[in-house]
């Protein structure tokens, strides 16, 4: 029998009643799990045959963790836990090597995500009345499409603007008197420094509320971004595997954000031991899914740095808190929002016989957004041939490396020698972002 409780009941409810609740979810969770050849596997290598094999909340300990190249190694079938034809919509992210990891969903598994979206927009007091621009990607990607949804449930007028374009951006900001946005902290900045150059004013705007999150952002970008619009900004922490936006998100008190717990089982461990993280501790977010029965996730290791705050929050929820996330454990990057392994650049320049062997990876900001650039080294008879070949095949770069990772870089070609050398671990990636 599901216990079932109404939303706000649902955020407010004393620990005790959240973990009953939560071990209800994750036997329900591993019984779906088991049906998955990835975990009919890999739980029974860990003796975990049913979910009475599961009786409190501490032998999730007894489930080994899954990794980002697990979900690789099961594409694209191997964690569906439900028949095809129960599924409803699938998201996929990019991986290392180009092999992306996907997540299913049945219609009930849509309909939980849109929830804890509609509930995290109405914690920062959007309702009714608010016209919300979404300037996440729609698409494969799940900031739009997710983003969208759990607003319109909240009663939010939604325009489904996407990325980009950011004078149209400011004429529907104009015209529709638009108060809140979801973008990530780098185009807000980029947007706020076009304003004038596209012919608007501030005052045109009638924004009060954004959102923000996708990618890595410190305490006094998000002041930076509220002072420069005079708006409130909230924090959204949200991973594709684990649905996307909205697993974690801040409430009026912009201290901390509130993971929802009763969708989430949240654990924090020490990357390099794998033991569970003390109290105050800083370590990697471990997230299981409680409720998503078509592609079920169990003590996944998100790479995340972050502390768990336990301490009760001013706005009544029970649900615990995480900081601000600190970085990642992993080389994966994050560019203007995109997921980038400097591994997918790699081997695209690797399959172009044209180039050397020594490359790098260079990151830099270009106003508020992200710059990529890829130097590589070419040989030494490109440069004597015709200056238009040395383009083309700078554009065929640029291209291939824009095909697999949808960010078109900046392409220098060099002659060999020329980038550094390094004696032991090579250095192929230069970060020069501050995120602030
Ligand atoms: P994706 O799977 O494409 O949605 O990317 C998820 C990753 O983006 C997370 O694992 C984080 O590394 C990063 N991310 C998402 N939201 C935030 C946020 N609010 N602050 C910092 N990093 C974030
Ligand atoms: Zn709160």
């Amino acid at each position: 029998m599901n216990i079932r409780y109404w939303n706000r009941e649902l955020e407010t409810i004393d620990r005790s009643s959240l973990e009953k609740y939560q071990l209800e979810n994750l036997k329900e969770t591993v019984s779906w799990a088991l049906k998955t050849p990835f975990y009919k596997k890999r739980l029974g290598e860990a003796g975990i045959s049913s979910s009475d094999d599961i009786k409190k909340l501490s032998d999730i300990k007894k489930i080994p963790f899954t990794t980002k190249d697990d979900l690789r190694s099961a594409y694209p079938y191997g964690l569906l836990a439900l028949p095809k034809e129960e599924v409803v919509r699938l998201h996929a992210s990019s991986g290392t090597t180009g092999t992306p990891t996907v997540i299913y969903h049945s219609q009930r598994d849509l309909d939980r995500w849109t929830e804890l979206v509609s509930r995290s927009v109405t914690m920062i007091g959007c309702g009714k009345g608010d016209v919300f621009q979404n300037m996440m990607t729609y698409g494969l990607f799940t900031g739009g499409i997710g983003l969208h949804y759990g607003a319109e449930k909240a009663g939010l007028l939604v325009i489904p603007v996407s990325s980009g374009n950011t004078k149209r951006q400011f004429k529907f900001m104009k015209d529709f008197q638009t108060t809140f946005v979801h973008a990530t902290p780098s185009y807000m900045l980029h947007l706020y420094s076009k304003i004038e150059e596209e012919g608007f004013k501030l005052s045109d705007f009638n924004l009060k509320k954004s959102m923000g999150g996708a990618e890595p952002h410190s305490e006094d970008m998000r002041k930076k971004i509220e002072s420069l619009f005079n708006i409130d900004m909230y924090n959204n922490y949200g991973l594709s595997e684990m649905n996307g936006p909205c697993v974690a998100t801040e409430c009026v008190y912009k201290d901390d954000m509130h993971i929802w717990e009763d969708s989430f089982y949240l654990e924090m461990i020490n990357p390099d031991t794998l033991e569970e993280s003390g109290e105050g501790e800083s370590g990697e977010l471990v997230i299981s899914t409680l409720r998503r029965q078509a592609t079920p996730l169990l003590r996944y290791r998100t790479r995340d740095l972050s502390v768990i705050n336990p301490q009760p929050c001013r706005c009544g929820r029970t649900h615990r808190r995480i900081s601000r996330i600190k970085g990642r454990t992993d080389d994966m990057l994050i560019i203007n929002g995109v997921n980038v392994f400097p591994s997918q650049i790699e081997e695209i320049i690797m399959k172009m016989p044209e180039i050397g062997t020594n490359y790098l990876i260079a990151i830099e900001k270009s106003g508020a957004l992200d710059k990529l650039t890829v130097k590589t080294e070419v040989g030494p008879d490109i440069f004597s041939d015709d200056a238009r070949d040395l383009n083309a095949l700078r554009h065929r770069i640029k291209d291939n490396i824009k095909a697999a990772i949808s960010i078109s870089p900046n392409v220098e070609l060099h002659e060999p020698g020329v980038l550094p050398v390094h004696e032991g671990k090579a250095k192929r990636v230069i970060d020069d972002r501050k995120n602030d």
